[in-house]
């Protein structure tokens, strides 16, 4: 924590970034994002297994970049990222909604965050995303901080549940997602709290056409639903910071799992983990197996 608060503080003395965007305690076992430009408010700064939002949501919705701009000269963000949050920011730089450039990434090493707020943090307590975690150190980082850590080993529930899913029939398939898609509200919190649910009008809000009723109804939900995971195939990073917004326990991550996996088996792709790399989409060749879509 004193090697976080450290470095946070001289990055902002020296006015190597403008802001520092990361985590304050409010109370025992549970944390909100801070974003931080005087010094002396590094003091402020914790990270530990409370520290569950994804704070690249924020690099692209709050515009926050303004905030970089001081005396007509462009200073970077701090961002203090856990390494699954880092592949947020990864895609974003893939997607070209972000310049390596602009951020300063804090990288946290990382052992596994609660599934929730005020839960006593253990195997059976574990975040979904943290079980079939591959990356507890940062694969890019400015700074790494923090004890190398393993998560405790627990089954992975989520992989047990698509399993069960692909053994139904198609029939039953979309019977469980339909009554699972007629809770929804519609309230976007799955859309707000993704990082890689950037766009500026997103498709839910047009309405000349109206592709999508903006209602909660059985046949708008449905669509919803099925876009957004569409849009977020090969894409999503596995934050599973939609399922932990949405207010009626939909198990969105069941959808976006399954569409990663399914990117992993067909062209060994998994979105922001390389600078390197073109997005899925963006490397599309005409040779490319069309078996899927068969
Ligand atoms: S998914 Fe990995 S990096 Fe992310 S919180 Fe869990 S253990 Fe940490
Ligand atoms: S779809 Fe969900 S799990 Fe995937 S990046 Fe967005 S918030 Fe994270
Ligand atoms: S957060 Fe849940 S209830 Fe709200 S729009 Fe998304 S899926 Fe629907």
């Amino acid at each position: 924590m004193e090697e976080l608060r450290k470095l946070a503080k001289e990055l902002l003395e020296n006015k190597t970034v403008a802001a520092v965007l990361g985590y304050v305690e409010i109370e025992p076992k549970r944390t909100k994002p801070i974003v931080i430009t005087n010094p002396e408010d590094a003091e402020k700064l914790v990270f530990n297994e409370y520290c569950l939002n994804n704070l690249a949501v924020y690099l692209t919705k709050a515009r926050i970049k303004n905030l970089a701009k001081q005396n007509g000269s462009v200073l970077k963000l701090g961002i203090v990222a856990k390494p699954c949050d880092i592949h947020a920011i990864i895609a974003l730089i893939q997607e070209s909604q972000l310049k390596r450039e602009d951020v300063y990434i804090i990288g946290m090493n990382c052992g596994g965050v609660a599934k929730d707020f005020g839960l006593e943090y253990g195997a059976d307590t574990l975040a979904s995303k943290c079980v079939p975690c591959e990356t507890h150190k940062p694969l890019y980082s400015d700074t790494t901080l923090g004890a190398e850590k393993e998560t405790p080993k627990v089954s992975d529930e989520v992989l047990d549940k698509i399993r069960a899913l692909e053994k139904m029939t198609y029939v039953e398939r979309f019977a469980y997602f339909k009554k699972e898609f007629d809770k929804c509200i519609k309230c976007y919190a799955c859309r707000a709290a993704c990082p890689l649910c950037y766009c500026q009008r997103c498709i839910t809000d047009k309405t000349i056409p109206r592709w999508i009723e903006s209602s909660p109804h059985s046949r708008g939900n449905f669509s919803w639903n099925v876009v957004r995971a569409f849009h977020l195939s090969g894409r999503c990073i596995g934050c599973g910071e939609c399922e932990r917004a949405c207010p009626m326990d939909i198990p969105l991550s069941l959808l976006n799992r399954r569409m990663t996996e399914t990117a992993k088996e067909a062209f060994a792709y998994v979105s922001g983990r390389s600078l390197e790399t073109p997005t899925l989409v963006g490397s599309f060749d005409v040779k490319d197996s069309d078996e899927l879509f068969m």
